[in-house]
């Protein structure tokens, strides 16, 4: 399946001729990663290690196993995996084939995947056979009367409710079996016959959008300068084939794949695969001596744990993500020796990274600087073209060499979400400050309305909408309250005809097959909601009511 100009925007080549972007797409950028170095070990998980000889060799069989199954160059994969040895395999297995893979997480049920596999009209959905939810028999289910999906792939073995025999699992195909016969040589001729369809400069991944609004936006990240993110980022940290990069955030998230698999690939390190459980992770960057790792909101807490840095001597660099950086967790690195700093990122493209010389208030109070020598920020008036003025808070703005033009088939959204000359509007809010006459960004919010539970990002407006379905419910807002460990979580306040409590709601919900991180943790009956003075509801004062705020009456 081919895209079409009218799929997305296309990127400006000026970046090209830059030289910023390389005329290779990610499989070939990985065999020349591999070229290099073959035997080092590409990636560690707790199941098992792969050297990047190893890691081409069984994708490669994987791949060529996909296209003899019929798979057809450009068609597209749902993945509902997690991070896994295995899902690295399949990773670079899709590309090679020239399968474009859709970032749909395992939290993912029936309201985000049946949308987002006909917005994406996905051919295939690669779902992980040993978590406690069976997604086997969900993605039969999804495939019924589905017009596109055709083929159902499995990684891991089948839990115990769904075991392979059973009708919904004899329809799966382990994806270790793809290619088994093949010889190695037949199946690099197939990967390579696919891989002359793609260009540069193709689509290669479809990620998800924390969207704002009710129905969930594709981001279409083309090969080259997805690869340019990655390289860029692994550039900035200083990191070499050395480098042992652990990563414990969902692999398939964007950040998981720029700064996890590809950035470690960009350069010849080693990938630490964990997952979130610290009782794994611990022992894992412990045994591995890994040096870096990405932490986000709700890991800030376990790092800061009582003998838990003890625990893992090897780390050197901290990079710290997705809200303001506690001063006592930063010290406490600082003062063991391990250099840390802050990312600012999204699907969508632009990042801000602390640099390795960047003063220690600099990397502590601020994100850093744009990745790109090419990126070009500018602060907004909300809803506005309009600059503000310098040391104010606008509305992060950017266009650069990694940043979209545009949502996969969205062109009305599109009008509201870049400008009009092409800088995308993130819907944060910022700030430039200076240390040491440089400038470096602050983030100091967000306008766009979305609650953001341990990284995965929730729309208000689609919750929202939801709850309408719920028959007593006659009015919805949904805000952020404040959670120690994952930072928000979702608080939902409703006018009803009847009192409703948390778990009433939460049952509407999966009802409607919604992705349960999503389900509102708070649920506050009220008579009326509070409107500003143009009658939208006010979702300010809303927040100052959310029990526990300190606000509240009940707080
Ligand atoms: P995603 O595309 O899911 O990675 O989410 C991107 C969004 O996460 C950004 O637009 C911000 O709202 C938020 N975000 C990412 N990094 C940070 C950070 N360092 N501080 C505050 N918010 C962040």
């Amino acid at each position: 399946m081919t895209t079409t100009v009218d799929d997305f925007p296309a990127q400006d080549p000026v970046y090209r001729t830059a030289g910023l972007w390389e005329s290779l797409t990610i499989p070939a950028q990985f065999a020349k990663v591999v070229a290099q170095h073959t035997d080092r070990l590409a990636v560690i998980t707790a199941e098992g290690v792969l050297s990047y000889g190893d890691l081409d060799a069984r994708s490669d069989r994987i791949a060529a196993g996909l296209l003899q199954l019929g798979l057809d160059p450009g068609d597209r994969v749902l993945l509902q995996i997690t991070n896994r040895l295995e899902s690295i395999i399949a990773w670079y297995a899709l590309l090679k084939a020239a399968l474009v893979p859709v970032a749909t997480l395992a939290p993912h049920r029936e309201h985000e995947i049946n949308a987002i596999s006909r917005q994406a009209e996905a051919k295939a959905h690669l779902v992980e056979a040993s978590l406690p939810f069976d997604l086997i028999t969900f993605a039969t289910a999804i495939a019924t009367n589905h017009p596109t999906l055709r083929h159902l792939l499995t990684i891991g073995t089948p839990t115990k409710d769904a075991p392979l025999g059973s009708t919904a699992a004899s329809r799966a195909i382990p994806l270790e079996s793809l290619g088994a016969g093949l010889d190695p040589a037949e199946a690099r001729a197939l990967v390579a016959a696919a891989q002359a369809t793609v260009d540069p400069d193709d689509l290669a991944v479809l990620q998800l959008s924390g969207g704002t609004t009710g129905t969930p936006k594709l981001i279409p990240r083309q090969h080259a300068e997805y690869w340019y993110n990655a390289a860029a980022y692994a550039e900035r940290l200083g990191w070499t084939h050395e480098t042992r990069v652990a990563h414990l955030i969902p692999v398939v998230h964007n950040a998981g794949i720029t700064c996890a698999v590809h950035a470690a690939a960009s350069v010849g390190a080693t990938l630490v695969l964990g997952t979130v459980d610290p009782a794994t992770w611990v022992p894992l960057i412990a045994r591995t001596n890994a040096d870096a790792v990405l932490i986000g909101h709700g890991h800030f807490s376990a790092f800061a744990a009582p003998g838990v840095l003890d625990a893992m001597p090897s780390l050197r660099q901290v990079i710290l993500s997705g809200a303001k950086v506690p001063d006592r967790l930063f010290d406490e690195l600082e003062r063991r020796g391990i250099w840390s700093g802050q990312l600012f990122g999204m699907g969508e493209g632009l990042f801000c990274v602390s640099n390795l010389d960047d003063p220690r208030e600099a990397r502590l109070r601020t994100v850093g600087t744009a990745l790109s020598p090419l990126d070009e920020i500018k602060l907004l008036q909300p809803d506005t073209e309009l600059e503000v003025a310098d040391g104010e808070v606008g509305e992060l703005c950017a266009r650069g060499p990694y940043t979209i033009r545009g949502y996969y088939r969205a062109a009305d959204h599109n009008r509201r979400a870049f400008t009009s000359d092409g800088f995308y509007r993130t819907g944060d809010l910022a700030r430039w400050g200076s240390y040491d006459g440089r400038a470096y960004l602050h983030i100091e919010g967000r306008i766009k309305d979305v609650i953001n539970r341990g990284g995965e990002k929730i729309s208000a407006d689609e919750v929202e909408r939801l709850l309408l379905a719920h028959p007593s419910i006659s009015q919805a807002a949904v805000v952020a309250m404040p959670d120690a460990r994952l930072g928000e979580k979702a608080c939902a306040f409703v006018v009803a005809d009847r009192d409703l409590d948390v778990p009433d709601v939460q049952h509407h919900l999966s009802a409607l097959g919604v992705a349960k991180f999503k389900w509102p943790e708070r649920v506050v009956r009220v008579a009326e909601l509070p409107r500003t003075n143009v009658g939208k509801i006010d979702k300010t004062a809303l927040r100052r009511l959310v029990p526990g705020s300190g606000n509240s009456p009940a707080g």
